[in-house]
Formats: C-alpha cells, sequence, structure tokens
C-alpha cells in the first residue's frame, strides 16, 4: 500500500486518543463507521476504537 498520502507534517493528527482505555490509536488501525444523525455517510465516518469500540473521532473522507 502506498503512503503518498500522508504527510510528515500530518501524524501527530493521525493518531487519535481513547478516553474509555487509555490508548493512542493510530489512525488506520481505528475501526470505521457510519455516522448518525444527519452526516452524509459517504462523506462522513466515525473512527472507532479497535479495543473497545468507543467512539474516537468523526472524520470528513471526501478522497475515499
Ligand atoms: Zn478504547
Amino acid at each position: 500500500m502506498s503512503h503518498a498520502d500522508e504527510l510528515p507534517s500530518m501524524t501527530s493528527e493521525d493518531a487519535l486518543h481513547c478516553d474509555t482505555c487509555p490508548k493512542t490509536v493510530a489512525r488506520g488501525d481505528a475501526i470505521r463507521t457510519e455516522t448518525y444523525g444527519d452526516l452524509d455517510a459517504d462523506r462522513w465516518q466515525t473512527l472507532c476504537c479497535p479495543t473497545c469500540g468507543g467512539r474516537l473521532k468523526t472524520v470528513f473522507v471526501r478522497d475515499e
């Protein structure tokens, strides 16, 4: 897999922190689920902790 889309300056932003099980999760390791509410699922996804399933962050995924 290519990592051409990962800019060095964004490395820290790709690390997500779980509040439920104090753990740092790489964005690439997070589980992606559809958002709830009225957000467009084609553009937004919720990243969840692979360990406890807790919600980490909702992200814009226009390029995917
Ligand atoms: Zn967790």
